[in-house]
């Protein structure tokens, strides 16, 4: 995986392991379809699934409202006072994401969807050959996530999740409530687990 950035100096939240199996199945899933991310926030992710786009022919659409989640807004556990935006009087990550998608090179092989994941997934029909769950962790948008997105994920592709904590000491249970969902629907089977990413593929 050559990154055309260091990915050090993107704000986010992804440990190297689960970056590089992230590109590693977006590398297999490029040639089948487009890919979309729900919750691009500075674009680290996309970094890592772009390049691989980009080594593969292949497209991402990252979609984030660009407003921070729950926990990104001031006085939570993960805000960043360098995301306020003080015209807006909101967190506006869109910017950063787009910085590093230029920096990056990836503007032909990430576009970037700027609008809630529910308004956007109501008209959506293109199937996904690659789905990466990272958004909102409150159950609300978690749930949202996976009712709007997982449709889409054709046959053979792969639904990737993160911040995956069976322990609820290690962090917030909707994206595990959604990866729980999944395996039930029987729809999806586990293909790999890397830290707090879980990769399914569509049955
Ligand atoms: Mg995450």
């Amino acid at each position: 995986m050559q990154l055309a950035i260091d990915p050090a100096t993107v704000k986010g939240f992804l440990d190297p392991a689960e970056a590089r199996a992230l590109h590693d199945a977006a590398l297999a899933a490029s040639p089948n379809g487009p890919m979309l991310e729900v919750g691009g926030y500075c674009g680290l992710s996309a970094l890592h699934i772009g390049t691989a786009a980009k080594a593969a022919g292949g497209l991402l659409y990252s979609l984030d409202h660009h407003r921070g989640s729950e926990e990104n807004q001031p006085g939570w556990e993960w805000h960043d006072p360098e995301l306020w935006d003080p015209q807006a009087g909101a967190l506006d990550t869109l910017p950063h994401f787009r910085r590093t998608i230029r920096q990056a090179g990836l503007e032909e092989h990430v576009v970037a969807l700027v609008g809630r994941s529910d308004v956007v997934a109501r008209h959506w029909a293109t199937p996904l050959a690659l789905l990466f769950i990272d958004g909102g962790h409150t159950m609300a948008a978690a749930l949202a996530d996976w009712r709007g997105w997982s449709p889409h994920v054709m046959p053979g592709g792969t639904l990737a999740i993160h911040d995956v904590f069976p322990d609820p000491a290690d962090g917030g249970r909707p994206p595990y409530e959604v990866y729980a969902r999944a395996l039930a629907s029987g729809l999806f089977e586990e293909t790999a687990a890397v830290r707090s990413l879980r990769l399914l593929r569509r049955l």
